[in-house]
C-alpha cells in the first residue's frame, strides 16, 4: 500500500478510535455515577462500567502504539475484537429485552428503553386505580376519615367576612372545633377558615363512625352549621362549592409500597397525611413526595429502566425527608387519642366548662373557695393529681422529641 494512503488511514483510524472512546466515556460516566448513588447492582446494567473500561482501554492502546510498546498488528486485532464485542453486546442487550447480564438472577428488572411509561398515581385517598391495579390494598375503615366541606359566599358590601370574623386588612382566621358540638359521638373535628372572598366550613371524622353510629357527614355538617356558636358566622351565606373527600389516617405504618414496576404512588394515594387533631397537613407532603418521585423517575429513565427496583431512590429519599419523619413522630397519637376519646372530647371539655363557670362565679363565697371547687371539678375528671401526671406523661411526646 502506498505510504501516504497508509499514513492517512492510520491517522483516520486513530481519530476514529479516540472518538469512539470519548463517546463511550461521555455516555457512561454520568450513568455509572447515578447507578452508584442509588446502589444499583452493576449486573442489572453493566454497560456504563464496560463502556468506561473499554473507552479507557482504547485510549491506553493508542498511547501504547504511539510509544511502540504495542505492535500495530496486535492493536488492529484488539480493535477488531472490541468492535465485534460492541456489536454482539448491542445485539444481546437491545434484542434480548434488556434482561440482566446474570440471566439466572430473576429479580424482575427486565426493561426496555423504548419509552416504557412510569405512571404517577396521584388520585387522592380514595385510590380506585391503585387498588384496582393491585398496587395498594383498600385501607381498613379505622385508617380512613371522611370529610365534607362547603365554600360559602356572602352577599353584601364586600366586608361581610371581615365583619363576621373581626378581621382587618389581609388577615384571615381558622377555627377548629372538637367534641359533641362538632361531630357528635364520632372521632374527628370540624373547622371554619376564611378565604379571600369566601369562607370554608367542614368537618372530618372516622369513616367507621359514619358507617356505624354517626348520622351521614352532610347531615352532621348541617347540624354543625346550626350550632349556636357557628350559625352566626355563616348565616345568610350561599354555598357555592361542596366537597366530599377521604383522608388517609393510618400514618407511616399504613403506607403502601410506594414503587412498583412502572408506577409510583404519591400524596394521599401513598397515605401521606398528618391528621391527628394537632396537625392537619397533607398538601406539603403531597408536593414533597411528588418532588422525590420525579427525581427518582428521571434517574431510572436515565438508566433505561422503569422497574420498581430502579425507582427505589424515591422511597429512600422520602424516608429521610420531613414527610416520613413527621408521620413516624405521631404514629402513637391517633391510637392513644382514640382510647381516650371520651375523656378528651367529652368529659374534659365539660369539666373545663364547668370549672370556668365555677371559677368566675360571683356570689358571697370567697374566690379561694371557687378556685378550689373549679380545680376539684377538673381533678375529679382526670383522676386526681396522679391522673394528671399520667395524662401528661401519656401525651408528653406532643411537646418533646
Ligand atoms: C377537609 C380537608 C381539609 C384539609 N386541610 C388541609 C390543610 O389545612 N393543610 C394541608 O396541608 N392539607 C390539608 N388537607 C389534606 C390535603 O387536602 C391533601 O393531603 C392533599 O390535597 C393531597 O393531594 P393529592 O394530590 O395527593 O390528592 P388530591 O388533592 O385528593 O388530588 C387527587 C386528584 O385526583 C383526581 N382523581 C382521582 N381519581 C382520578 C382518576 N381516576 N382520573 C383522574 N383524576 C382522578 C381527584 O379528582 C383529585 O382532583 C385537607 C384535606 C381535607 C379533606
Amino acid at each position: 500500500m502506498d505510504e501516504s494512503v497508509r499514513g492517512t488511514l492510520e491517522f483516520a483510524g486513530v481519530q476514529l478510535a479516540a472518538v469512539v472512546a470519548g463517546l463511550h466515556l461521555y455516555w457512561a460516566i454520568p450513568r455509572l455515577v447515578t447507578a452508584a448513588r442509588i446502589d444499583q447492582p452493576i449486573y442489572w446494567d453493566p454497560r456504563p462500567l464496560l463502556f468506561i473500561l473499554s473507552g479507557i482501554g482504547i485510549l491506553v492502546g493508542l498511547v501504547l502504539v504511539r510509544k511502540q510498546l504495542l505492535s500495530r498488528i496486535r492493536a488492529y486485532s484488539l480493535g477488531i475484537g472490541l468492535m465485534l464485542t460492541y456489536l454482539l453486546g448491542w445485539a444481546y442487550w437491545h434484542l434480548g429485552g434488556h434482561m440482566a447480564v446474570l440471566p439466572w438472577v430473576d429479580d424482575g428488572h427486565g426493561h426496555a428503553h423504548d419509552g416504557n411509561p412510569v405512571v404517577v398515581l396521584a388520585e387522592g385517598g380514595n385510590s380506585l386505580v391503585a387498588e384496582g391495579a393491585d398496587l395498594k390494598d383498600a385501607s381498613p375503615r379505622e385508617d380512613v376519615a371522611v370529610a365534607v366541606k362547603e365554600v360559602i359566599e356572602f352577599p353584601g358590601d364586600g366586608n361581610e367576612i371581615e365583619d363576621r370574623f373581626r378581621l382587618t386588612d389581609d388577615s384571615g382566621v381558622s377555627y377548629h372545633y372538637f367534641g359533641e358540638g362538632a361531630v357528635g359521638d364520632a372521632f374527628g373535628g370540624a373547622f371554619i377558615y376564611t378565604n379571600d372572598k369566601t369562607v370554608s366550613i367542614g368537618l372530618a371524622y372516622r369513616i367507621e363512625d359514619a358507617v356505624t353510629s354517626q348520622p351521614k357527614p352532610e347531615q352532621t355538617l348541617n347540624e354543625f352549621k346550626s350550632h349556636p356558636a357557628v350559625a352566626p358566622l355563616v348565616r345568610g351565606g350561599r354555598t357555592v362549592e361542596y366537597t366530599a373527600k377521604t383522608i388517609p389516617e393510618g400514618g407511616a405504618d399504613a403506607m403502601p409500597d410506594l414503587v412498583h414496576d412502572g408506577a409510583v404512588l404519591v400524596g394521599d394515594t401513598a397515605g401521606l397525611v398528618l391528621n391527628n387533631g394537632v396537625h392537619l397537613e397533607g398538601t406539603n407532603m403531597a408536593v414533597e413526595s411528588g418532588y422525590h418521585a420525579g427525581n427518582a423517575i428521571i434517574s431510572a429513565i436515565a438508566n433505561g429502566r422503569t422497574d420498581a427496583n430502579a425507582l427505589l431512590e424515591y422511597p429512600r429519599n422520602l424516608e429521610e425527608s420531613f414527610v416520613v419523619q413527621n408521620l413516624e413522630r405521631y404514629e402513637w397519637l391517633m391510637e392513644t387519642a382514640v382510647e381516650d376519646k371520651d375523656l378528651l372530647f367529652r368529659d374534659l371539655p365539660r369539666a373545663i366548662a364547668d370549672a370556668s363557670e365555677e371559677y368566675f362565679s360571683i356570689d358571697r363565697d370567697p374566690k379561694a373557695e371557687h378556685a378550689d371547687d373549679a380545680k376539684d371539678r377538673i381533678l375529679q375528671t382526670i383522676g386526681g393529681w396522679s391522673g394528671a401526671a399520667k395524662l401528661a406523661w401519656r401525651y408528653r411526646k406532643v411537646m418533646t422529641s
